[in-house]
């Protein structure tokens, strides 16, 4: 047998594109054996593919609350139990105070923070299990500065720091960690999309490099390396903190 084949669980919701795919390949490559999760069984396999065997695809809606613990309790009865979970899957669309749906609100708290709370719950008799357990909730640098025309991105990503701490306490006499990661703009195809669909697309591409204080926006790699980092032995001693991937654009006033 293996190592790759002994590795520990990792489960990534959200895991089949964006940051989310990075965070997995990036775990696969360290001996973790993960499960990625999403809802369209397409991108899902394809992404399973890609990473190879022994990972593998367990589509799961995280807004649909029935369906997170048979998704988990899939993920067990495939790789074994969970020893890391990442909170990653999350929407934003358009929409301001006036303009949003009260049903759009669920629908978007349900993805972006409650989903985080109910798969920690459901992988959590798993991790004790495995005496290793970490979590990290992938939140955004609008967790604490956003921009019009988002709403309510920023509410629900600000949460996902609070439930990050709370869970970080609750968890810690089993020796579980939770953290979160904050990103900046990263570089993934809905924000690409975002800016090609704009009539100034080139200048405002450079405009978007230019306000970072290291001068261009991130890339899935640099934010799924912050997550593997916490959900490894080498960051035994963090929980509860929260970690900004976002090249300094936090750091700086608008000038
Ligand atoms: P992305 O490319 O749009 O990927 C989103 C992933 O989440 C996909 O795998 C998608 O697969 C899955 N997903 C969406 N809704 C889901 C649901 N209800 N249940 C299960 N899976 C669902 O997104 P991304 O840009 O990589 O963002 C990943 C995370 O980072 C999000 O939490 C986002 O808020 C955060 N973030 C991103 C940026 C950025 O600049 N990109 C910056 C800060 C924070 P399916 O559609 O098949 O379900």
């Amino acid at each position: 047998m293996t190592i790759h084949e002994e590795g520990p669980v990792a489960a990534v919701t959200g895991g089949t594109q964006g940051i989310g795919f990075a965070i997995a390949s990036t775990l696969a490559g360290q001996g973790w054996r993960v499960a990625v999760m999403g809802r369209s069984a397409e991108t899902g396999r394809a992404a399973a593919d890609r990473l190879g065997a022994p990972h593998r695809f367990v589509q799961c809606d995280v807004s649909d609350e029935l369906r997170i613990p048979e998704a988990v309790a899939e993920v067990e009865a495939a790789l074994g139990p969970v020893a890391a979970l990442v909170n990653n899957a999350g929407v934003g669309r358009p929409a301001t105070v006036e303009t949003l749906e009260s049903s759009d609100w669920d629908a978007l708290m349900a993805v972006d923070l409650k989903a985080a709370w109910l798969m920690t719950r459901a992988a959590l008799p798993g991790m004790r299990s495995t005496g290793r357990g970490a979590v990290v909730n992938i939140a955004s640098i609008h967790a604490r500065l956003t921009r019009r025309g988002l709403f309510p991105y920023a509410a629900a990503k600000a949460g996902m720091l609070g439930l990050t701490r709370s869970m970080a306490l609750e968890l810690a006499p089993d020796g579980i960690r939770v953290n979160a990661v904050c990103p900046g703009y990263i570089e993934t195809p809905p924000m690409v999309q975002q800016y090609r669909d704009r009539p100034d697309a080139d200048a405002a591409w450079q405009h978007l490099q230019d306000i970072h204080p290291l001068g261009r926006i991130g890339r899935p790699e640099e934010v799924a390396a912050v997550a593997a980092f916490l959900v490894s032995p080498e960051a035994g001693f963090v929980t509860g903190a929260s970690w900004d991937v976002d090249g300094g654009l936090g750091a700086r006033f608008a000038s």
